[in-house]
């Protein structure tokens, strides 16, 4: 049985006795026949669900740790069993009536993560996803600032200027430094010229991991009246390791303790919080932005006490299930940074940190940045400076680990512009922009890997002269 296998052995074995609760609180109601339009013959159901196994074979292996590319890993097993769990009353937390059970489950979970990031009052909820989530931001600043534009840095998230151009906003797009965060002296000079209403920080882009200065950015608003959304969907859950500085950079953590004093904030946990795709969130430091919602009631007030998110979500139906899945799995692993979610991080940060020494210390291979989490970008010279070389070489060696029949092992390619090269000045920019590998660490097991995904990549760039 493969490693994966004891977990979905585990979900056979919890299965059984939680189905048996399903049932009991289903048979409270009157006995009825299911519909004859519904059923489905044995023979047919085990034929199909065979295929459609068969058919998941066209899927990289995105819960082995040999898959260290992209923001893919799969849920909790909790999370997967809540979900179906759930769904077999499928509630909609669209509104309270829409499922009473889930809502308060979505309301109890959102105030974790409001906790989380240190907003007193708040008014927040799920998603379904962070893109959603943020559009939702957008729209409550620009209902707040109809006049001035969005700032957003180059290395954001590429939906926030699509979103704006939903919601009609003006952007500014604000450069990076060469860690590849925003860079503030430019977002002064913007905030001079007084266009700018709400300014888009992230901690965690998507490309290099960035972590945004909002520390810093606190201090301008002491000069300018904005305001600031924090898109942290992908790196959000990394505020459980902020508190000090053992286990992120100091300008990181510093950044991440600085949330408290932002305005919004969009997480992911289908990214980080081990669940299921369909799970974001957004949340406000300001609960009575409510008033912008088209809402049924004008006595409603729009406090974390009185909330009803079906009033105050820009989704209409929205899955109960994925209210129950983040739920449940908040209470095996609570947003901690010594017990529950905490140490799943510390062992993906750690999994970047240990990769980033051996990629420094060998010959012929750069880091791009040192990670301020867990995404690593870096390249191979070994070929040469010419940043030609430095591409083919990248779409070469993924290529070889990707189709390796033995042992294959799956990175991401990135494309950076210069400038976004650190102080090595000495590469040949013979073209626009160079190729190099990212690979994101985000599952726990790939600390213990860390070693053999090195050795496999030392291996290919001999064999292609890469070292
Ligand atoms: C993933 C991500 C998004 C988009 O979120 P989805 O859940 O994929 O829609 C936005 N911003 C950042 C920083 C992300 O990492």
């Amino acid at each position: 049985m493969s490693e994966n296998g004891k977990i979905l052995e585990i979900i056979a074995d919890l299965m059984p006795e939680a189905l048996r609760g399903v049932d009991r609180l289903q048979s409270r109601w009157d006995a009825y026949s299911i519909d004859e339009s519904l059923a489905v013959p044995d023979a047919q159901a085990r034929d199909v669900l065979g295929r459609l196994v068969d058919r998941l074979k066209e899927n990289y292996p995105f819960w082995h740790p040999s898959y260290a590319g992209q923001m893919l890993k799969p849920p909790h097993y909790i999370a997967s069993l809540a979900y179906f769990l759930a769904q077999q009353i499928n509630p909609n937390n669209h509104a309270l009536d829409g499922g009473p059970a889930t809502a308060k489950m979505e309301v109890e979970a959102v105030a974790e993560l409001a906790g989380m990031f240190g907003y007193g009052s708040w008014l927040g909820h799920l998603t379904s996803s962070g893109t959603i989530a943020n559009l939702e931001a957008l729209w409550v600043a620009r209902s707040l600032h109809p006049d001035k534009a969005i700032a957003f840095s180059s290395e954001s998230h590429y939906t926030h200027r699509r979103m704006c151009e939903v919601i009609g906003a003006a952007t500014v797009e604000i450069p990076v430094d060469r860690a590849g965060r925003m860079d503030l002296d430019a977002l002064r000079e913007e905030l001079g010229k007084g266009s700018i209403g709400t300014v888009v920080m992230t901690t965690g882009t998507t490309a290099l991991g960035a972590v945004d200065p909002i520390d810093s950015a606190l201090e301008l608003r002491r000069e300018f009246d904005f305001r600031i959304h924090v898109d942290a969907a992908y790196g959000g859950f990394y505020r459980l390791l902020a508190e000090d500085d053992r286990w992120l950079d100091a300008t990181s953590a510093a950044a991440f303790r600085a949330i408290a004093e932002t305005d919004s904030i969009v997480v992911d946990p289908h990214k980080h919080g081990l669940q299921p795709y369909g799970c974001g969130s957004v949340i406000f430091r300001d609960p009575s932005v409510g008033r912008f919602y088209k809402h049924d009631s004008p006595y409603t007030y729009f406090t974390s006490d009185e909330l009803h998110l079906g009033e105050i979500s820009l989704e209409c139906s929205r899955a109960g299930a994925a209210a129950a899945a983040l739920w449940a799995t908040l209470q095996c692993f609570p947003l901690q940074a010594e017990a529950g979610l905490g140490p799943v991080l510390r062992k993906t940060r750690q999994a970047a940190l240990d990769w980033a020494d051996l990629i420094e210390g060998t010959p012929g291979l750069r880091l791009v940045l040192e990670p301020e989490l867990d995404i690593l970008a870096f390249y191979s010279v070994g070929e040469g400076k010419n940043v030609s070389g430095i591409s083919r070489l990248t779409h070469r060696i993924f290529a070889e680990l990707m189709n390796d029949p033995d042992h294959p092992l799956y990175l991401a390619k990135l494309n950076l512009k210069p400038g976004m090269l650190r102080a090595r000045d000495d590469l040949v920019w013979d073209a626009r922009t160079v190729t190099v590998f990212r690979s994101v660490l985000m599952k726990p097991e790939h600390l213990a890997y860390v070693p053999r995904l090195h050795a496999r990549l030392i291996e290919q760039l001999k064999n292609l002269g890469g070292v």
